[in-house]
């Protein structure tokens, strides 16, 4: 069991009317008699007051179980009759187990879908539930149904992309397991079905199963795991259809190639090449069945069940002549696998007094020179040798058993990484075909959510620096820009706190003493170690409140969603990535084109400045920027990317850790709840005015409904007439300086009007 995300929270250790989400009416005064107890194990039970005198509350739980509690414990509960609403907005009694109990019931009858305000929130069914397909789409297309749904939030992205004229974005959180990359698809089906012509709607889709073959493997939190982030920007025509599209990846998990733990497998893709690939393929590149391969044989784990890897390998080979990969380019990508593959048998003996070894030239060896085409000679070497440049001259370093080790599994994740770098290339190339210039797009963001394991790693602490920066958009457009345009329009309004994760970006972001310039400072010392690097940690950030120096190599951040130990055992080789130049050389000059590609790829990305110091003195003689780095650059451009858009949020919930259909963990369920700020947000919405619309925009938009002439055609006026017409009560609308701002729904009486018209 490597996941313990539940246990590193805090689970029910707080009060359990917690002021924050209680209602301010004393519960004394309420004539409802309903109430939500709170058992020993943390689940709550619903129970029915009964009427005594004094301070003391007797409860009349399930089963004829009568208790004495004191009233303080008790939580309201809502009336039989708001039973399973659609959107938490609607509860009276907003707390957490009112919230948790709705979620269930919808669940518990596959809707798995539900508001919250304007955060869609999907519950994984971990089963086929009858709510996709194209009657669904045609049904919400035609807006004959409103229960929310993937693809209702997908239908209006769509349409306020064309009246606002704004690109928009639908960002899918969750963590490992909670459905984001189905749902990701489901909104790609979607929009999918609105067309494109030229098959540039199917070829869109199939880039799925590719991207899932080679970025997602089988872990114990999910069969089916993301290891890498994807943004899939879908461009549109002027008259709303498919034209095109885009994706971007980020960081993908390399170090899977060469490593996985017990009962995981490595990425979908070999174990598909090694049960699937025809007689032929087979032949030539000299394959053998999954279990043969030192790469994929540690982890003790080769199959998924209800999984056909071979068939699966004829559903990625089809896929990829969809988006015009050629046969040929099709047989190198599969050739690059195999390489990989053999390389991992690759062994070494040691051949001299100093514990130097060499490549033992075995089937391994031989077949790892074939595949990448180069001599074996010169692959042993590259596996076997170092060069460097000291003081003008050229020295040949050989290598130890770990360091040749350490050389050839650097070889094999970078050929992976390049490979699927390559293959994503490829994709975006063959999707640009139709793409026309209208600039109106949605992008999907389907990126790994927040990471809480018994140990964390690197890859950890890149993921959820990525869900910080998240957050603080999620943050952002719910909570503040909302809050500061209401006060900005001098609308009446109080004000909600949320949770600002400001203190911990900082924590990773500044300069020079955060997290990520710590980090590289210590990767270009040649003496650099974790050790030195953890105690730098402690020596500078101590006095943050996100930060906290553990016991020997570790240290402790409190994110938005928790806290994290991250031990910093390997951070430092993680973060320079290196690959030496002779290993770059050795692709360079192979007679097959895709090491080519890969070599240059790999000197271009060199070029840019940041660890040079320790490639100097290292071996290498490239300068290279920092996986941290580029991923935190990356990390910008998304946001900055985002943060032209109108966002559409789904927050995606794992309701149990058994990847099982029928199961509600309460515990697990409310910690995700908590973690993302959802209760916040219903309150916010419940209080405030979702809908807004300027009084020009206003007026022009519904200003020909007017049945009775307007004095004056200023658009405030033109407006006023127009709430007054339709009789909006005043409580459900604020007139702003410059907007006109509306309670959830209203807006939608005036527009189906104005369609009808
Ligand atoms: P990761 O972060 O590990 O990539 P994820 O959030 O992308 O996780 P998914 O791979 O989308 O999780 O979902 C995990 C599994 O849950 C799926 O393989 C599928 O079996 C099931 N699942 C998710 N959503 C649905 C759904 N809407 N209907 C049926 N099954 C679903
Ligand atoms: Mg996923």
């Amino acid at each position: 069991e490597g996941m313990k995300a539940a246990s590193s929270f805090k689970s029910f250790g707080r009060s359990p009317v917690d002021s924050k989400w209680s209602d301010t009416t004393p519960y004394a005064a309420k004539k409802k008699l309903t109430s939500w107890f709170q058992l020993p194990d943390g689940n709550w039970e619903l129970g029915t007051v009964l009427p005594t005198s004094g301070n003391e509350t007797l409860i009349s739980l399930a089963e004829g179980k009568v208790l004495t509690v004191n009233s303080e414990n008790l939580v309201p509960a809502n009336p039989d009759i708001l039973d399973g609403v659609d959107d938490l907005m609607q509860l009276s009694y907003l707390n957490e187990p009112s919230v948790l109990y709705n979620l269930q019931y919808r669940y518990n009858r596959d809707m798995i879908y539900s508001k919250a305000g304007p955060v869609l929130v999907a519950i994984n069914p971990f089963k086929k539930v009858p709510l996709y397909g194209n009657d669904y789409i045609e049904a919400y297309k035609s807006k004959s149904v409103e229960s929310p749904h993937v693809y209702a939030i997908t239908d209006t992205a769509m349409r306020e992309m064309i009246r606002d004229e704004v690109n928009q974005s639908i960002i899918i959180s969750g963590e490992s397991g909670a459905g984001k990359t189905e749902t990701a698809k489901i909104a790609m089906q979607y929009l999918a079905a609105l067309g494109g012509g030229s098959g540039i709607e199917y070829e869109i889709l199939k880039t799925n199963p590719i991207l899932e073959a080679f970025g997602n493997a089988k872990t114990l939190r999910n069969n089916n795991s993301s290891r890498f982030g994807k943004l899939i920007e879908i461009h549109f025509s002027e008259t709303g259809k498919l034209s095109g599209a885009e994706i971007q990846t980020f960081l993908l998990e390399k170090s899977r190639v060469v490593q996985q733990s017990e009962g995981e497998r490595s990425y979908h893709i070999f174990y598909q090449l090694c049960a699937g690939a025809p007689p032929i393929l087979r032949e030539k590149l000299n394959l053998k069945n999954a279990n043969e391969f030192n790469y994929l044989r540690q982890s003790n784990c080769y199959t998924i069940s209800g999984v056909d890897d071979a068939e699966q390998f004829h559903v990625v080979m089809e896929a990829m002549d969809i988006v015009h990969v050629s046969k040929e380019d099709q047989e190198s990508v599969f050739t690059m696998l195999a390489a990989v593959l053999w390389l991992g048998n690759v062994s070494f003996t040691v051949v001299d007094s100093e514990n130097h070894v060499e490549p033992v030239a075995d089937e391994g060896l031989i077949n790892v020179a074939t595949l990448i085409g180069c001599k074996v000679e010169e692959l042993k070497l590259a596996l076997s040798t170092r060069n460097m440049i000291i003081r003008n001259e050229n020295i040949v370093q050989k290598l130890t058993q770990s360091q040749a080790i350490d050389t050839r599994d650097a070889l094999a994740k970078s050929i992976y990484s390049c490979l699927f770098d390559w293959l994503v290339e490829q994709i975006n190339k063959s999707l640009a075909v139709g793409k026309r210039r209208t600039g109106r797009s949605i992008s999907i963001l389907d990126i790994y959510g927040f990471e809480s394991f018994e140990r964390n790693s690197f890859e950890q602490f890149c993921i959820n620096y990525a869900n910080e920066r998240l957050q603080q958009h999620f943050n952002r457009h719910l909570f503040k820009l909302e809050q500061e345009e209401y006060i900005y329009n001098g609308i009446d309004w109080a004000k909600v706190d949320f949770e600002d994760n400001q203190d911990c970006l900082n924590l990773f972001e500044k300069k020079p003493l955060g997290l990520l310039s710590l980090l590289d400072e210590e990767s270009t010392f040649p003496n650099g170690t974790d050790l030195t690097f953890a105690n730098k940690l402690k020596q500078h950030l101590n006095s943050n409140t996100c930060f906290r120096g553990e016991r020997d190599k570790a240290f402790m951040v409190s994110h938005y969603a928790g806290q994290v130990v991250y031990d910093t055992t390997g951070f430092l080789e993680k973060n320079r990535d290196l690959l030496h130049l002779d290993s770059i050389q050795l692709l360079s000059s192979c007679t097959s084109h895709l090491p080519k590609a890969f070599a240059s790829s790999l000197l271009t990305q060199s070029e840019k400045p940041v660890i040079g110091a320790l490639y100097k003195s290292g071996g290498a003689d490239s300068q290279k920027l920092s996986v941290a780095t580029k991923f935190k650059g990356q990390l910008f451009q998304l946001m900055q990317r985002l943060e032209k858009t109108t966002p559409h949020f789904i927050r995606c919930i794992k309701p149990n850790d058994f990847q099982s259909p029928g199961i509600y963990n309460q515990g697990l369920v409310l910690q995700q709840l908590r973690c993302c700020g959802v209760l916040e947000v219903v309150r916010i919405s419940r209080s405030g005015f979702p809908t807004k619309m300027s009084h020009q925009k206003f007026a022009r938009r519904y200003g020909f409904l007017l049945l009775d002439h307007v004095a004056s055609q200023d658009p405030l006026s033109v407006s006023v007439a127009i709430l007054h017409q339709f009789n909006i009560l005043p409580d459900m609308y604020q007139v702003g300086y410059t907007k006109l701002f509306f309670r959830t729904g209203q807006i939608g009486i005036l527009e189906d009007t104005r369609n009808r018209t």
